[in-house]
Order: C-alpha cells, then sequence, then structure tokens
C-alpha cells in the first residue's frame, strides 16, 4: 500500500479488515465539509495560482488533480478505495471494464511481442486481442486454464505478458495463479488478471503475484445495474505508471458521477456479496435435483474439479454459475426462457436482479471443449430465494411440458 494512498483516504488503516476499509473511504474534500462520501468534482480544466505551478504541473499527474483527462478527487478517492481493497500500489480508475481489460494490455505490450492469454478469457477480451493486438503486430497464443507451471513451456524469449481470468468466462474452470505467476516473475512476464466475478473482497489476485488487477466495476462494485466503469490495481509504482499513461495516450478517463455512483454502491459490497454466494448455494442445492441438471459449474461446490483451488484462494463465491441441461430443443428453450417472472434475460451480471441466459462458450474456446448440453449462465440476485425458486420450478415444468421435436 502506498503512503499516497492511505493519505487520500485518510481514516482506513492498513490494519483494517477490508469491509472497515470499505465504509470508512472517503476523499480530502469529504472530510473538510463534513460529508460522508467523495462529492461529485465535475471539471475539465484546473486553475493554478502561479505560473510556477502550472508549468510544473505535469510532474504531479500520477498524484494530483491536474487536469480533467487525469482524474478528478472524485476518481482519485474511487481509486485510493479499490486500492486499499486490492492490497495494490495504486489504481486507476477507466470508462469500462472493456477499457480497463485494452488498456492494461496497451500499456505493455508492442509489435514483436507475444501474449499469452488464458482460453476462458471473456469474449471481448479474446476480440481485443485478435482483432486489434493482433493487427498491431502482437502474436497472440491461447493456453488452457489448468496449464499450471507448464505455462513455462509456453513461454517463448519474446513473451511479454499472460493474461488470465479465473473461474473462466461461461463455464468457470479454475486456474492456478500462484503456479503460473512463479513462472512469469521468475522471467520477468507481466501478468494481468480479469478478477471481476470474485472482486478484490474475495480474491487478491496482487498478493498471488499477479501485476495488474482489474475489474468490470460495472458488475459488483457498483451493484446497481446503471454505470458502466473498470478498475486497473497495479502491483508496483512502475507497473501504475505505465497504466496511468496508457490510460492518458488512450485519452480514456471515467466521469466523476460515475466514480460516485460506484464508491458509494462499495459500501455495501460485502454484505451484498454475501447474499449472492448464499442464494446462488440455495438455487444450486434445488437446481442439482433436477433430472434435467447434468452438470453445474460453480468452483464453491465440492464437487467441482475448480474446488481445491478456489478454497486455497479465495474467500467466497459470487453470485454468478453455470448450469448445463440435457440438450433443449428451440421449442424447448422457448418454453423455459420467455415466460420467466422474475429472472431476466440480459448480459450485465453483478446488479441486485436475478438474470438467466443461454450461453454457447464452444465458437469462441481454442483449447478444449465443454461437452454436451445446453449451458446456461445464470446470476442469483437479491430476491427472496422462495420466489425465484417458483419461477425456476414454473420453467423446468413448461420445459417438462414441450415435447421433444419429432424428426418429420
Ligand atoms: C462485463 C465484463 C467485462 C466488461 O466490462 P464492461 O464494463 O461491460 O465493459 C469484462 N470482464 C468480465 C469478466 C465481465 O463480466
Amino acid at each position: 500500500m502506498s503512503e499516497g494512498s492511505s493519505q487520500e483516504t485518510g481514516a482506513p488503516s492498513a490494519a483494517d479488515a477490508p469491509v472497515t476499509r470499505l465504509v470508512h473511504a472517503s476523499s480530502p474534500s469529504a472530510r473538510t465539509a463534513g460529508l460522508l462520501n467523495p462529492p461529485v468534482h465535475r471539471a475539465s480544466t484546473i486553475l493554478y495560482d502561479t505560473v510556477e505551478e502550472y508549468v510544473a504541473r505535469h510532474s504531479r499527474l500520477y498524484d494530483e488533480v491536474i487536469y480533467g483527462l487525469y482524474g478528478t478527487e472524485t476518481g482519485f478517492a474511487l481509486a485510493a478505495a479499490v486500492a486499499e481493497l486490492e492490497r495494490g500500489h495504486k489504481t486507476v480508475v477507466t470508462s469500462s471494464g472493456t477499457s480497463a481489460i485494452s488498456l492494461s494490455l496497451s500499456a505493455f505490450l508492442k509489435a514483436g511481442d507475444h501474449l499469452l492469454i488464458i482460453d476462458t478469457a471473456y469474449r471481448s477480451t479474446r476480440r481485443f486481442c485478435d482483432e486489434v493486438l493482433a493487427g498491431y503486430g502482437v502474436e497472440v497464443s491461447y493456453f488452457a486454464p489448468d496449464v499450471g507451471g507448464a505455462i513455462a513451456d509456453l513461454l517463448r524469449p519474446n513473451t511479454r505478458m499472460v493474461f488470465l481470468e479465473t473461474p473462466g468466462s461461461l463455464t468457470f474452470e479454475m486456474a492456478d495463479i500462484r503456479a503460473i505467476t512463479d513462472v512469469t516473475r521468475a522471467r520477468g512476464v507481466v501478468t494481468a488478471i480479469d478478477n471481476t466475478w470474485a472482486t478484490p473482497l474475495l480474491f487478491r489476485p496482487i498478493e498471488h503475484g499477479v501485476d495488474v488487477s482489474i475489474a468490470a466495476a460495472t458488475k459488483y462494485l457498483s451493484g446497481h445495474s446503471d454505470v458502466m466503469l473498470g478498475t486497473m490495481t497495479a502491483s508496483t509504482d512502475a507497473i501504475f505508471r505505465r497504466l496511468k499513461d496508457s490510460a492518458a495516450r488512450w485519452g480514456n478517463v471515467a466521469s466523476a458521477d460515475d466514480c460516485y455512483l460506484v464508491q458509494r454502491g462499495l459500501r455495501t459490497l460485502d454484505v451484498r456479496l454475501e447474499r449472492h454466494q448464499r442464494t446462488a448455494l440455495a438455487l444450486i442445492d434445488w437446481l442439482g435435483r433436477q433430472p434435467e441438471v447434468r452438470k453445474v459449474l460453480y468452483p464453491a461446490l465440492p464437487s467441482d474439479p475448480g474446488h481445491a483451488i478456489w478454497k486455497r484462494d479465495f474467500s467466497g463465491a459470487s453470485g454468478l454459475f453455470g448450469l448445463v441441461l440435457d440438450p433443449m430443443t428451440s421449442e424447448q428453450t422457448s418454453a423455459f426462457f420467455n415466460e420467466l417472472r422474475l429472472f431476466k434475460m440480459g448480459a450485465s451480471w453483478g446488479g441486485f436482479e436475478s438474470l438467466i441466459v443461454p450461453a454457447w462458450p464452444a465458437p469462441v474456446r481454442s483449447c478444449g471443449s465443454v461437452g454436451e448440453g445446453s449451458l446456461l449462465r445464470v446470476h442469483a440476485g437479491l430476491e427472496a430465494v422462495d420466489d425465484l425458486l417458483k419461477d425456476l420450478n414454473a420453467a423446468f415444468g413448461r420445459l417438462r411440458a414441450t415435447p421433444l421435436r419429432s424428426s418429420q
């Protein structure tokens, strides 16, 4: 933790638990005015009293408010709160989770470099690598999530960066982060991870040797389904400066209003996650007893292949899981989904509402497959479990009442 970020947030000390830090995160002007939440400071230009201060302003851009593009006090306050939570050095806040990913990759890669990326990364991450980075002359290759220490065999002389995400997007495989970073650190390769599923409350990648921890704050950190925002947290000052420069060069900044909303969401992150996990486990307990359910993909389950790694490294699970059902016909799919009452269909999870969507990972995997069956992705929201179970029970009833298509 840097001196700077503790001074910016004031009250919490390094010895306080993460939930205490969340509750007490603040900003200098909030403290001066006696406010609890950092106020929204909207600014493009910043004024200076003397020509000397004006001329010297760029030397302070990493730590202070010097121009709107580099962040306002509202953004710095959120960055400090997230850095505390991540137990990282410092954080850069960006306009979306997607931009936090593309800016982290752009910060370290140039033409001729090689990037290794986990096969189960979020689809937009793969697209950025395949469509943008490859076009700029970066070599991109994918590896299976169970690679572990064998990542050493995949490193080339020009491998500059390894990009991770665990559990895997849509399919929830766990990767052994420590086994990977033991190799990358020895070889001077930068690692970044998309940690959106766990949030820094349940898994702190920097403590496991990762250099850049990324969150789509759009999801749980915000928690209210109405903000786009991303965070990139650095393990060291050198990494932080590259991330900050990357955001500035590409002209990326999060609005102060959105930073304010995410800071507000953070206050309740701990209680929300506890409830998301409890509801997810209750839904899974019921779902696991339905004959059409072949598999539940959720590392918190003792039967899950990634459970041992999850138990060793994570302090909890969030509310997002996968479900593999017997293959459904299109008529059965329509019957199952189209009359759901409480579960909604939508892509961006991590908010207060329950979601359920069909998913098709196969076209975006290079290594391995997820097996036969219909894959569904479920987000357990904050509704009462019994109401959610009634909704699911009705959906399975409609599924059973819809005959298999005759072969005509
Ligand atoms: C949603 C999501 C993103 C992208 O975040 P946006 O804020 O929607 O751009 C990245 N990674 C994961 C794992 C996500 O779920």
